[in-house]
C-alpha cells in the first residue's frame, strides 16, 4: 500500500517537536548520531500502524468482488491472526489477535482473505470495540452471509508499558451479526472454538 507523502509529511514535522521534548529531559538529539533520521523513521513506523482510509477501503472492496459459490453451509472461522494497530486515546501500538467467522448463504471468501482483512481493518487508530464490530459488519453485509463473529484480543501498550503497567491483561471483545446473534448455539460453538487451547498444528 502506497504511502501517504502529506501524512508523512506532518508526522515527521510532529517528531521533529517530540525530540525537543527529550532535549529537555538532558538527551541531545541534534547531536547524538542515534537519533539520525529519526523523526523520519518514527514518521514511516507510525503511518504503518495507521494506513490511508481510502486505500484500505478500496482494498477491501477488491477483496470482496473476488469471492467463490458457496458448496456448504457451514462455519468458516480463521483463528488467531496477528495484527497490529495503535489506539486513538495514546497513539501506541495494540497487538491485536483476531479470529473471525461466518455461515456463508451463496458466497465464500478465499481463506487468506480473512487474514488479510483482519491485518488490514486493524492498522488504524481505531478502539479496539469499533473494530471487532467493523470485521463483524464487513463479514456479515459484504458477504451476504447467513452471520458473522469476530473475537479479538488485544495487548494495549498504552496499558502494558505506562499508567497501569497491567502487561499481562487482554482486552477482549466480541461481536456477532446473523446467526451467531440469534442462536445461542452457534455463538456457542464459534467462542468454544476461538478459545480452546491447542498444540501447535507444526
Ligand atoms: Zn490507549
Amino acid at each position: 500500500m502506497e504511502p501517504k507523502r502529506e501524512a508523512l509529511r506532518h508526522f515527521e514535522a510532529g517528531y521533529e517537536k517530540i525530540l525537543e521534548g527529550f532535549r529537555e529531559l538532558g538527551y541531545e538529539p541534534e547531536t547524538d548520531e542515534n537519533f539520525a533520521g529519526t523523526a523520519r523513521r518514527a514518521a514511516k513506523g507510525l503511518h504503518e500502524l495507521a494506513l490511508d482510509r481510502a486505500q484500505v477501503h478500496d482494498e477491501i472492496a477488491r477483496m470482496f468482488q473476488k469471492t467463490f459459490p458457496a458448496k456448504y453451509k457451514e462455519m468458516v472461522i480463521s483463528k488467531h491472526n496477528m495484527s497490529f494497530g495503535c489506539c486513538p486515546h495514546h497513539l501506541l501500538p495494540v497487538i491485536y489477535r483476531i479470529s473471525l467467522a461466518y455461515i456463508p448463504t451463496d458466497k465464500v471468501l478465499g481463506i487468506s482473505k480473512l487474514s488479510r482483512l483482519a491485518k488490514l481493518v486493524s492498522r488504524a487508530p481505531i478502539l479496539q470495540e469499533d473494530l471487532t464490530h467493523e470485521l463483524a459488519r464487513l463479514l456479515h453485509e459484504e458477504l451476504e452471509s447467513e452471520g458473522s463473529a469476530a473475537y479479538v484480543e488485544g495487548l494495549h501498550m498504552c496499558m502494558a508499558s505506562r499508567g497501569a503497567s497491567a502487561h499481562e491483561t487482554r482486552v477482549v471483545t466480541s461481536a456477532v451479526r446473523g446467526v451467531f446473534l440469534e442462536q445461542l448455539a452457534t455463538r456457542e460453538e464459534f467462542i468454544k472454538l476461538v478459545t480452546a487451547a491447542h498444540p501447535s498444528l507444526i
